[in-house]
């Protein structure tokens, strides 16, 4: 839940997940729509798709317990390399360290040297005795997070009281890196078209079509300029919606019609028992004002 999210957002939503589902078994049992339900207004619904797959190939392919070997751990879907490290330090207690934005920024920091220009790998494979000279990894793999977001932060990093300061090539330069990276955005137009009936109905189908919310419900969605002839459909409006890195400018259209293509069901505009993605429910706003 924290990956790309604050803590103080995720809070009432791991409250009530691990109060609903109190043992691995019980969210094992689950299924997506429920997961994703709980979910809803979180965002970067892959996370939740991931940890109920990885629940249940936990209970039925592992026996219930978490790998103990990198490989293994990376074999659980939504674990890669950074989540397996994390996994092996922090539960562990191994020689492993999860290699997150805030601990590349104090590598970097510590050797003046930007981040672009730094193998992590290498670097911790060789100072490896150094790093992990302690009983305590997991404490360690916390505290090292913790002081990037704490101390050594992207901005206005507390040098003056930092115990590193003595040997901190950042520190000591009169020539200082610049590490702060700026998330690219990318402009994307997007035309969206709207089946809509009389019942205040619209017609969605699982999104095969663009990259993003794979597989969640939408209308039909297309970037602009495709072969989708727009004559054939109602302008209704344009309007701004963010999503991940993206900026998208949008066309929203709509056809009054019965009949819709077999892969599309109709959906309430009001009140509906699946999980609708938020970007869709924007679409739901627009397309109310016909009512
Ligand atoms: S001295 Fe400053 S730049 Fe160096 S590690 Fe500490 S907080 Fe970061």
């Amino acid at each position: 839940m924290l990956q790309q999210t604050q803590v103080k957002t995720v809070i009432p939503y791991f409250n009530n997940f691990t109060n609903k589902f109190k043992t691995l078994n019980a969210l094992s049992k689950s299924n997506e729509n429920e997961i994703l339900k709980m979910w809803e207004g979180l965002g970067y619904y892959r996370r939740a798709r991931n940890l109920l797959a990885c629940a249940k190939q936990l209970v039925n392919k592992c026996d219930s317990r978490l790998p103990k070997n990198i490989e293994e751990l990376k074999n659980l879907p939504g674990v890669g390399d950074y989540t397996a490290n994390a996994l092996l330090g922090l539960v562990y207690n191994k020689p492993a360290l999860a290699v997150d934005g805030n601990v590349k920024r104090v590598f970097s920091r510590n050797l003046n040297k930007e981040e672009k220009k730094i193998d992590f790998k290498k670097l911790i494979e060789k100072n490896k005795k150094i790093l992990f000279s302690t009983n305590r990894n997991s404490d360690f793999v916390e505290a090292i997070m913790e002081f990037g977001a704490l101390i050594c932060k992207p901005k206005d990093p507390n040098c003056l009281t930092c115990c590193l300061k003595k040997s901190c090539k950042y520190f000591k330069s009169n020539k200082k890196i610049k590490n702060f990276k700026k998330k690219m955005i990318k402009d994307k137009n997007y035309d969206i078209f709207c089946y809509v009936n009389k019942k205040k109905q619209i017609a969605l189908a699982k999104n095969s079509q663009i990259s993003f919310l794979k597989n969640f419900n939408m209308p039909i969605i297309k970037e602009s300029n495709s072969s989708i002839k727009t004559q054939d459909w109602k302008f209704l409006k344009n309007y701004k919606n963010s999503i991940s890195n993206l900026k998208l400018n949008i066309n929203i259209y709509y056809k009054f019609s019965n009949k819709i293509p077999s892969s599309h069901s109709w959906y309430s505009l009001e009140k509906n028992n699946e999980f609708i993605p938020n970007f869709t429910k924007k679409i739901f706003r627009q397309v109310s004002t016909l009512f």
